[in-house]
């Protein structure tokens, strides 16, 4: 038997979403038939507010629904230091950690020119226009810990160098609780190069 047409389409749009296979797909859009009119409309309304409400803050690139995001338009934030990730999500990760109070910009990915990702598709310059402007003192680098990443570190510690700035890059190394035993060689060694005195 087969799924008629628009149960199909159901399930091909699902398993666009990273993480989900077919399977996984297929439960979502039984679970989605078996919803309400009401909470479907809902949730589809929901999509749609998040795609069409959503931009990007014009300081920092972050997502936001106003010119400038709840990071850029907090005067309780350090100011003066801007922690620089490749996606807004990264940006997210590290101020759940409740330990860093500056602020961030988003590069919106890494040079790749394997995928034809180079420094003018990635949102570089306003960060140095943001160094003047906002009078930053220190900028933390915290691209992936990938070849992109350090790629993209590199050529940002590079030009930056030019500015009266402090450049850091935030450390890598073995997970809390995990045992170098299990550890590959690369994070090990980037443990290595990023180890501090005790
Ligand atoms: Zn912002």
């Amino acid at each position: 038997m087969n799924y008629t047409k628009s149960f199909e389409n159901l399930i091909d749009n699902l398993s666009k979403l990273p993480g989900v296979g077919k399977r996984s797909a297929e439960r979502m859009a039984y679970q989605i038939l078996d919803m309400d009119n009401f909470n479907v409309q809902e949730f589809s309304k929901a999509l749609l507010d998040a795609k069409n409400n959503i931009k990007r803050c014009k300081i920092c690139g972050n997502i936001t629904e106003s010119n400038i995001c709840e990071v850029c338009d907090d005067n309780s934030r350090d100011h003066s230091i801007v922690c620089v990730v490749q996606h807004y999500k990264d940006a997210y990760n590290i101020d759940k950690t409740n330990s860093y109070h500056g602020t961030y910009h988003i590069l919106n990915g890494a040079i790749n020119p394997m995928n034809g990702m180079g420094v003018d598709e990635l949102n570089i310059n306003s960060l140095f226009e943001r160094i003047h402007k906002e009078h930053i003192k220190e900028v933390i680098i915290a691209t992936n810990p990938t070849t992109e990443g350090e790629t993209t570190a590199l050529y940002l510690s590079r030009l930056l160098s030019k500015y009266d700035v402090i450049i850091s890059r935030i450390a890598y190394g073995v997970p809390l609780g995990a045992s170098l035993d299990y550890t590959d060689e690369f994070t090990i060694s980037k443990a290595l190069e990023g180890r501090r005195k005790i």
